[in-house]
């Protein structure tokens, strides 16, 4: 029983979502609102990863579900990893260390279909990024003419003294505007026309994006060195994350795929030869023989039709195909014809049936009034005091 919701709400869930689910929708908005891409949804961002980092851990999923909120928070297991942190370790952003020395990770999502993870694809993708300005190599101006900030005497920082009472003055400390905390600056004359003494460029680069034959959702694709360039880092990666758009036929688990086949009950019995289109485009001819009989639900499979398998394309996982009957319709057979049928299908058990028994009406269910009393008996479930006390009261 689910009390509270929120947590599933923020990620667009269901509270009874797979781990799997929650990973992927945690990605997909993660991604949306990265504060470098949306620097304005910080917020969301923040309670995004609070909801990841309690929903993908099994043991405060299961005490959130019990208890919300407030029992993670009394628990003491409200984490306390930043979002940046789930992020990077979500993304593999690499460590903090690691991350002064070169540069910030950009990770982008790439929707891709499943025809292209069968067959390999080739796509290009146009990014923006900061290159070192070409005019004064990352100087910023003219060698040699940096001058010592005036506004700061070479500090980087300003402090502000603000009186705040009678005998009270707080200092406040910021980085200095005039040389934006570097301490030196070019005077405008010498100052890089091309890059305006940013020392960077915003420039477009297009890369290409192999998508090999077998890769799966989620997985990583690094450009080693193509993120952002700033003078004195070394450039970090960009990482694109496949997103594996929904299939209308074909369903995947990991190398293998699976397909709904409706079939006709004279189909199920007496067998049958149908098409299959698969990923690539080939026609391939399933057969059931006469005698074998299909039931409803049955599961088949085909060896090597499944997806390919990653680095080793030859080989293919499995094809399953679960079968469903499609029964005729109400008095689709003459009555005077209904023997004929009965003296073919397999014989049907003798009941004893004795005199005094008591016959009933077999009904048709109304399905939405059940729908109706399985809400309500939920909601009083829902309802704290213990059941059948009202009741009790009131005889
Ligand atoms: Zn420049
Ligand atoms: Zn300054």
């Amino acid at each position: 029983m689910v009390h509270e919701t929120g947590f599933y709400d923020l990620l667009g869930v269901e509270p009874k979502s797979s781990a799997e689910e929650i990973k992927k929708a945690y990605r997909k908005l993660a991604l949306k609102y990265h504060p470098d891409k949306n620097p304005s949804e910080g917020e969301r961002f923040k309670l995004i990863s609070q909801a990841y980092e309690v929903l993908s851990n099994p043991e405060k999923r299961s005490l959130y579900d019990q208890g919300g909120e407030q029992a993670i928070k009394e628990g003491g297991m409200s984490g306390g990893s930043s979002p940046m942190d789930i992020f990077n370790m979500f993304f593999g952003g690499g460590g903090r260390m690691q991350r002064e020395r070169r540069g910030k990770n950009v990770v982008h999502q790439l929707s891709v279909t499943l025809e292209e993870m069968y067959k390999g694809s080739t796509r290009k993708l146009a990014l923006q990024k900061n290159v070192i300005c070409e005019k004064c190599e990352g100087y910023g101006g003219k060698k040699g003419a940096l001058e010592k900030c005036s506004n700061c005497k070479g500090k980087g920082v300003q402090i502000k003294v603000q009186q705040i009472g009678p005998g009270m003055i707080q200092q406040i400390q910021s980085m200095c505007s005039e040389c934006q905390g570097q301490g030196e600056k070019f005077n405008s004359k010498d100052r890089c026309k091309s890059c305006n003494g940013q020392k960077v460029e915003r420039k477009k680069k297009i890369i290409e994006i192999h998508i090999d034959k077998g890769m799966k959702d989620s997985q990583k694709i690094s450009f080693h060195g193509e993120g952002d360039q700033e003078p004195g880092l070394e450039p970090g990666d960009v990482v694109i994350v496949l997103d594996q758009k929904d299939h209308p036929v074909f369903q995947r688990q990991e190398d293998n795929l699976i397909m709904k086949m409706n079939i006709k009950l004279v189909e199920a019995l007496c067998g049958f030869r149908k098409t299959i289109e698969t990923l690539d485009g080939r026609t391939i001819v399933i057969n059931s023989q006469p005698g074998e009989v299909i039931k409803q639900g049955d599961l088949k499979c085909v060896e090597n039709e499944g997806m390919p398998i990653y680095r080793d394309p030859c080989e293919r996982g499995q094809l399953f195909i679960q079968f469903e009957v499609e029964f005729p319709d109400k008095h689709w057979l003459p009555e005077h014809l209904m023997f004929q049928l009965e003296r073919l299908l397999p014989p049907r058990e003798d009941v004893m049936i004795s005199d005094d028994v008591e016959e009933v009406e077999l009904c048709e269910v109304d399905v939405q009034r059940q729908e109706r009393n399985y809400s309500r008996e939920v909601y009083e479930e829902d309802d704290e005091s213990p059941r059948g006390g009202v009741q009790c009261q009131t005889q």
